[in-house]
């Protein structure tokens, strides 16, 4: 029969800030509710995150990181790119990935001796290779899935069907098996994992990892996607909870601002007078992410749209975008808008940004991450979509949810000509007019925004869907699975 055990959870993060950052989440909101946690880390991605471990060992939080070397020099990575967003070229995801792989051993050293000894794991499905740890030591183990289930789903059906395969056309459309209501996408906007050939064996392991999982975490909460949940629910065939939006376990946003403080590239005192000076919902955000890169003459076509539009604005810039020409031009323009605009260089506090009242609306690229917390503060949003998940949350956003306005793009980045810029200034100028103005569409979708956030707390209050998924979790965590003996009867 099933006996309790101390439960300790070990949870094994792909090493990108979209992936990290809500699983820290978890692990906060795990180890809260009695679970000891193993956090695994490395040391360039613990320096990013210090505040928050320094908190967690404040709040004497039961979560123990583990900082594991990481092998750049043995695949060919620069020192210190630890992290999605620190590989400099795309040619260099593959090395990034190898490195990951070796992670393995040294992982399953360390877990070897640990004492407590782990009782689960929960590892990001872009972690295959977790997969054999957990095997080694015997213990369960939980895939993650950070991005949105709309996307989840319809991978996994599509490929379970082999659709893909009857295709000649990336962007022809076909039904999406497995779903009450006809729904189409193409493969340009499912493109699955790990889309090109030189992935092939990370895909199949990806895939293996998932198929032989004892259960499925996800960062979604069953009232902002309850078709697509349901319909993942049936066809996966084993437990599923949806545990989020995470972002809202903290619910006063206090650790966001110690998560912005340590990364932020922006005096934050000036942010917040700047913003407490600015009418209700009425500045922009404009941010996409911490992967996209956006040419040269995209950046112009924004600023353009934006100084047009003459609504106030936070514009993030990443430093990967600060070429020499934008820097220049950077000058004349914030200059130009003075106190209308914030252009915050790299790194901005997002979640806080976002939750601040003077937040009216938010262009973003769509990632799950960025939409979570958009929805958690009824931010309308201008939707403009780059790659992975980004394009059907994007049509969530606008189809389903209708909180959101799509700016037109129609074909992700890998698609573009060299010198194709997808968004020109009057496409900005237009759906910014539209979205922050007072007209009878922009308010109803402001009514939506915050009837949906409305919904995302009551999730994770107790009593909430996702509240009770956790403490379902926590239980499964706990339970010991019935032990087998060497004929493998219990
Ligand atoms: N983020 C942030 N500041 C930035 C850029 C990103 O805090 O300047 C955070 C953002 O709040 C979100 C995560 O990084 O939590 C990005 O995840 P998302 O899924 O939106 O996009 P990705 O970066 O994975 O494309």
């Amino acid at each position: 029969t099933a006996s309790a055990a101390a439960p300790h959870v070990v949870i094994v993060p792909l090493l990108a800030q979209g992936h990290t950052i809500p699983m820290i989440d978890m692990a906060r909101l795990l180890a809260e509710r009695g679970v000891q946690v193993t956090f695994i880390t490395t040391a360039v991605n613990a320096s990013r995150i210090t505040p928050i471990i320094d908190q967690v060992h404040e709040s004497h939080l039961p979560i123990n990181f583990i900082e594991l070397p990481f092998p750049a020099a043995e695949t060919g990575l620069p020192e210190g790119c630890e992290n999605c967003d620190l590989v400099p070229s795309k040619e260099l995801f593959k090395n990034f990935f190898d490195a990951l792989f070796l992670l393995r051993h040294p992982l399953e050293q360390h877990l070897k001796d640990l004492v407590p000894r782990p009782t689960c794991m929960i590892n990001d499905m872009c972690n295959p290779w977790a997969a054999d740890v957990a095997k080694a030591l015997n213990i369960r183990r939980l895939v993650f899935h950070g991005p949105s289930c709309i996307y989840i789903f319809c991978c996994y059906v599509l490929q379970k069907h082999n659709i893909y395969e009857k295709l000649t056309d990336d962007a022809e459309e076909v039904v999406v098996p497995d779903l009450p209501n006809t729904f189409r996408v193409s493969r340009i906007h499912a493109p699955g994992w790990f889309n090109s050939t030189d992935f092939k064996q990370l895909r199949d392991e990806v895939l293996h990892a998932e198929e032989t999982a004892d259960g499925v975490v996800m960062n979604t909460f069953d009232e902002i996607e309850p078709m697509f949940v349901e319909a993942y629910k049936k066809v996966v065939g084993k437990d599923v909870w949806t545990v989020g939006p995470l972002c809202l376990y903290d619910k006063d946003f206090s650790t966001r601002i110690v998560r912005g403080n340590k990364l932020a590239a922006v005096d934050q005192d000036r942010m917040f007078s700047w913003l407490d000076s600015m009418e209700e919902r009425s500045v922009l955000y404009v941010s996409f992410g911490s992967l996209t890169k956006m040419k040269v003459g995209q950046i112009f076509e924004i600023g353009a749209g934006l100084e047009a539009s003459g609504v106030p604005f936070i514009w993030v810039i990443k430093d990967v975008e600060k070429s020499v020409e934008v820097v220049e031009w950077l000058e004349g323009f914030e200059e130009r808008m003075g106190l209308r605009s914030l252009v915050i260089k790299r790194w901005a506090p997002q979640a806080v940004i976002l939750s601040h009242r003077a937040i009216g609306g938010f262009i973003s690229h769509c990632g799950w991450n960025s939409t979570l917390e958009a929805v958690s503060s009824a931010v309308p949003m201008i939707t403009w979509p780059h790659f992975a998940d980004q394009f059907l949350n994007e049509r969530l956003v606008v189809e389903y949810l209708r909180i959101g306005i799509n700016i037109g793009v129609k074909k992700p980045v890998f698609y573009l000509g060299e010198d194709e810029i997808p968004v020109m200034r009057d496409d900005v100028e237009r759906a910014v007019r539209s979205l922050m103005g007072d007209g009878e569409e922009a308010e109803e979708r402001r009514v939506r925004a915050r009837e949906l956030k409305e919904k995302a707390m009551k999730a994770m209050e107790e009593g909430g869907s996702s509240y009770e998924n956790i403490t379902r979790l926590i239980d499964y965590i706990k339970q010991q699975p019935p032990c087998k003996d060497v004929q493998g009867t219990e």
